[in-house]
């Protein structure tokens, strides 16, 4: 078998070793079904069993309260940007929306073709480096949306928005963030995330959203982009992605192995707090987000010389680093370590760009 080298992928990104080992496993016969996992029915029981425990230890492990709907959802985040606005924004109305990096923007984009759209704030001053204080809400939003984690930019909301009318419902955008530390679902009407990151493979997106607007959809869209038909489904409407959902109920296993969503914020707050360390402490190496405002996901640094930047990515990349190249709208490196990256791959890029920084 190849060797696994440190992926800091920023989506699809690394999972667990031993999720990937059972999911192997399970390719050829799921159980002793005999039958792999992509080639199961949807409808059977085996398969059933897996999208039943993938949604409960998403409520055990998140705390869902009983009156929210878990979904597992295809189109991914970018399909919950145009759902959202389509269900629940009539011409008339406002939603609020916090514009934290192109992602944000992307979910403003969809909101307009259905309605008004109020900026909360922006960071756009600054190349989304930091995560606005002041805002300012409409009077009367249908909804505040907003992204908790900036994957571009490696910026991250420390905690929710607050502040805002309560006939407004709050949405987020998680796709980034998403079951990375302890969450209160009571404070969302909406939460959504592509799967590619913390839980698992592209092609997935996982919606917990509140019973009460699952009813107040639109109910004249076509079924597919109605809450309403997934809900009262169990996400069966069509075929589901079955592959997704079972890794996902894997991944979810092994959170909860791991000590919950606690244990995985303890983790995150370990492997970013020492990068974050030592790049304060470079002289090569700046990181780029505003210190109040920085990820624990997805940490981004430059050396402020372009071609040190790509120097020192070349060397990365020969020596078993891959995916450090930052995004093209910020340029430089972006370490992505999403729970389920090693700490000891947080310690061995560490251990490399200190010996790249003593010899630049
Ligand atoms: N929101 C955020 C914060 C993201 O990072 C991404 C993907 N990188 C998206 C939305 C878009 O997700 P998808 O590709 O699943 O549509």
């Amino acid at each position: 078998m190849t060797d696994r080298i440190w992926n800091f992928s920023a989506g699809p990104a690394v999972l667990p070793e031993s999720v990937l080992e059972e999911a192997r496993e399970n390719l050829l016969s799921l159980g002793d079904t005999g039958v792999g996992i992509c080639e199961h029915s949807h409808r059977g029981k085996p398969f059933v069993a897996v999208a039943e425990e993938a949604e409960a230890l998403c409520r055990e492990l998140a705390g869902i309260p009983d009156n929210y709907k878990v979904l597992f959802l295809q189109g991914g985040a970018s399909t919950q940007f145009g759902m959202i606005p389509m269900n629940f924004l009539a011409k008339d109305q406002t939603a609020d929306y916090l514009v934290t990096g192109s992602w944000s923007k992307k979910a403003v984009k969809e909101a307009k073709l259905f309605g008004n759209v109020h900026t909360v704030c922006s960071s756009e001053d600054k190349n989304f480096n930091y995560i606005p204080t002041d805002k300012t809400y409409s009077d009367s939003p249908r909804y505040v949306h907003f992204t908790s984690n900036n994957t571009i930019y490696g910026t991250q909301f420390a905690s929710e928005p607050a502040g805002f009318s309560n006939e407004a419902f709050l949405v987020n955008d998680s796709s980034s963030d998403i079951f990375c530390r302890p969450i209160d679902v009571s404070k969302y009407g909406i939460i959504y995330a592509g799967a590619q990151k913390n839980l698992g493979p592209s092609g997935v997106t996982l919606v917990i959203i509140r019973d009460d607007l699952v009813e107040q959809g639109n109910s004249e869209l076509t079924s597919m982009l109605q809450y309403r038909t997934h809900a009262a489904s169990d996400s069966m409407y069509n075929t589901p992605p079955t592959f997704g959902i079972y890794l996902m109920m894997l991944v979810f296993r092994w959170i909860k192995a791991n000590g919950g969503l606690a244990g995985m914020h303890e983790r995150n707050k370990a492997k970013a707090g020492k990068l974050y360390e030592y790049l304060d402490s470079s002289s090569l190496f700046q990181p780029t987000a505003d210190k109040a405002s920085r990820s624990l996901m997805n940490v981004c640094f430059v050396t402020g010389d372009a071609d040190k930047d790509a120097a020192f990515l070349k060397k990365a990349d020969a020596e078993g680093f891959s995916a450090l190249k930052g995004h093209r709208s910020v340029g430089g490196m972006r370490a992505s370590i999403y729970n389920a990256f090693p700490s000891e791959g947080v310690d061995a890029l560490i251990s490399f760009m200190k010996d790249f920084e003593a010899t630049a």
